[in-house]
């Protein structure tokens, strides 16, 4: 009976022989600096709210009250019965932010990225995509039909003689870069890509997920943090990470978003934003846009922590933790020889009341502790963590 679900479970061994299993850990209470892990309060070091926005109460109050002019769903795709003021109003508010001519909400970051990468290229065009690229970038390109070459991480150099051996031979070309990587807290090169991509007639999408609401002097992403404004692009981001709500969004030309509205199926053929997640998202950018004091306190916490880690590194450079990675944003990882340890290493920092996330293959290739930081973590938070990994380090070796 039912033989053929069985490959299931020999799948599953293998995962665990692999050390590669994963298993979901419950965070109870609102969302915020402080958490409760298995009964006891715990430190937050593990979450993409950066500004710690999705337990404010201003948030909560903005999806209340759209629920209870709208109800809980939108009740259909956008283009049929699902189109709200509420989108409307968050669509312009995105693109005015962004500072271009319009954009456009999906229900999901990843959404965003499969259905936008696979409207703009098919099986006659070339996509260049950064080695250390976000799985939704990578899905979307797969998606798309068009022939994928991934170039070396950040390195401009090597997305040239790619594009110099490659681009004559495609009609389209499009380059996709994480801004911010995510499982590494570096910034892409994004000027240097952008003259190649004068150069080489290419089109260049930048997710923003971890740059929205945390670079730039408006706090609108690394583009804007860059310079890089006045350059023709496709922004992509989310609004489930420093904006606290849940959703995805692509920012670009009018005409651009125009052809998404008729070209992406995973925004056509799906139910719109809820009003809650629409209303707690604008209720977001108008808090980062009015209040730029909490962008300022998550660069003091980064610093803090970031020197702080510096320091523990020299101290005990004979430890499991091997370095600090390059970052330039609130993403903080400290290196760790292998998967055993590092998983061992998380779960001591938990049970110790820090919880951060143990990252290992296959999602990267090197195996971390992966920090990071709010703008409402505390320096007595941060303290504890820096006292914390040092006392795991003695049990560690
Ligand atoms: C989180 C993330 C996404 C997906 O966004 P969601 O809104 O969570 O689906 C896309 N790209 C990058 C780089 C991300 O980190």
């Amino acid at each position: 009976m039912a033989q053929a679900y069985d490959w299931i479970d020999q799948a599953l061994r293998t995962v665990h022989r692999a050390n590669w299993h994963r298993t979901v850990q419950r965070l109870d209470g609102k969302a915020g600096p402080t958490m409760t892990y298995q009964g006891r309060q715990v430190l937050n070091f593990a979450s993409n709210d950066y500004l710690g926005l999705a337990g404010d109460p201003r948030l909560s109050e903005a999806a209340i009250a759209a629920i209870q002019t709208y109800g809980t769903g939108s009740t259909g795709s956008r283009l049929l019965s699902g189109h709200r003021l509420l989108h409307e109003e968050l669509e312009q508010a995105i693109a005015q932010w962004k500072g271009v001519a319009d954009a456009i909400v999906f229900s999901s970051g990843y959404l965003a990225n499969m259905g936008t990468i696979s409207a703009l290229v098919n099986a006659r065009d070339l996509i260049l995509s950064d080695q250390y690229n976000h799985s939704s970038l990578l899905n979307g390109a797969k998606l798309s039909g068009a022939t994928i070459q991934s170039y070396r991480h950040a390195d401009s150099d090597d997305l040239k003689t790619q594009l110099v051996n490659a681009r004559s031979r495609y009609r389209r070309c499009l380059i996709i870069t994480d801004s911010i990587f995510s499982m590494d807290g570096d910034i892409c090169p994004l000027p240097d890509i952008l003259e190649l991509a004068d150069q080489f007639d290419c089109m260049v999408l930048v997710d923003e997920a971890h740059g929205t609401g945390v670079l730039g002097a408006t706090g609108s992403g690394a583009v804007e943090h860059l310079g890089c404004r006045n350059h023709p692009l496709i922004q992509m981001g989310t609004l489930s990470k420093a904006l606290g709500s849940l959703g995805g969004y692509v920012a670009g030309s009018a005409s651009l978003i125009d052809f998404l509205r008729n070209r992406a199926p995973s925004w056509i053929y799906t139910t719109g934003l809820t009003p809650a997640a629409a209303a707690a998202a604008l209720a977001a950018i108008r808090i980062v846009q009015s209040e730029p004091e909490r962008r300022d306190r998550l660069w003091q916490n980064v610093h803090h922590l970031k020197t702080a880690l510096q320091d523990l590194l020299h101290h005990r450079s004979q430890s499991v933790l091997k370095k600090l990675l390059p970052s330039e944003s609130p993403i903080l990882c400290l290196e760790v020889a292998d998967a055993a340890i590092v998983m061992q290493l998380g779960q001591h920092l938990k049970q110790a009341g820090c919880f951060v996330s143990a990252v290992r293959p296959p999602t990267v290739p090197v195996s971390r502790l992966r920090l990071t930081v709010m703008a409402t973590h505390e320096q007595a938070h941060i303290h504890h963590l820096i006292h914390t990994l040092d006392q795991t380090m003695r049990l560690n070796g």
